[in-house]
């Protein structure tokens, strides 16, 4: 099963990424984690997209592609996988068509989670996770027992820098700009599968279990 999800920032198709990676045993791989990675461990990629990323832009195309095309050659995706955060603009899904092509692979769905503005917004700037073992919270739809702190190992929540509001609200003109136009390119090629993001999360799992079979 090859698959990439689609949605704006705060969809939870992080969230939804991991769990169908489990459930079908396939591998996850998210631009954003790679990314954050490299800024954590002060590569030369991560000082290049340290700056995009607070201010809530999108690393440049040719920054991105080549972390895909290592996965590819590495083998990583033969098993089958899900790319969530990548591809964000028409030239990287022009990018990824070549590439799949060159290794014989198809992707099979591309898998967009509606969620509207406001949700996204409410959503993201009351997001906390622990540092320690990554769980997320949501404020105030999932608040830890304790005001700040994680209810699994006592660690002091923290938010993503990209989660202030302001910040919130480029990552989301960004994601109609640049974004968006994926989901008619992926229309054309009569692929795209739509999933309402408002729902619980058991159910938007449900939803996107019915539409990838
Ligand atoms: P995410 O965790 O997917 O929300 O990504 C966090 C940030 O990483 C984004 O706001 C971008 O700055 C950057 N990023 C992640 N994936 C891509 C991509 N495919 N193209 C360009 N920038 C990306």
């Amino acid at each position: 099963m090859n698959l990439v999800f689609l949605g704006p920032p705060g969809s939870g198709k992080g969230t939804q990424a991991v769990r169908l990676a489990k459930n079908k045993g396939i591998v996850h791989l998210s631009t954003g984690d790679l990314l954050r990675e490299a800024v954590k461990n002060g590569t030369e990629l991560g000082k290049k997209a340290d700056g995009y990323m607070k201010a809530g832009d999108l690393v440049p195309d040719s920054l991105i592609v080549g972390l895909i095309e290592d996965k590819i050659a590495a083998g990583d995706l033969k098993s089958g996988f899900i790319l969530d955060g990548f591809p964000r603009t028409v030239p990287q899904a022009e990018s990824l068509n070549e590439m799949l092509q060159k290794n014989e692979i198809t992707l099979e769905k591309a898998v967009l989670i509606a969620v509207s503005d406001n949700e996204i917004v409410q959503r993201l700037s009351g997001r906390w996770f622990c540092p320690t073992c990554q769980v997320t919270y949501n404020y105030p739809a999932n608040v830890p027992k304790n005001e700040g702190v994680c209810d699994h190992d006592g660690a002091k929540l923290v938010r993503r820098p990209d989660d202030e509001e302001k910040v919130v609200r480029n990552r989301l003109e960004v994601y109609k700009k640049q974004t968006q136009p994926i989901e008619d390119f992926y229309r054309n090629e009569s692929i795209l599968a739509e999933v309402k993001g408002e729902q619980t999360p058991d159910n938007v799992f449900k939803s996107i279990l019915e539409v990838v079979g």
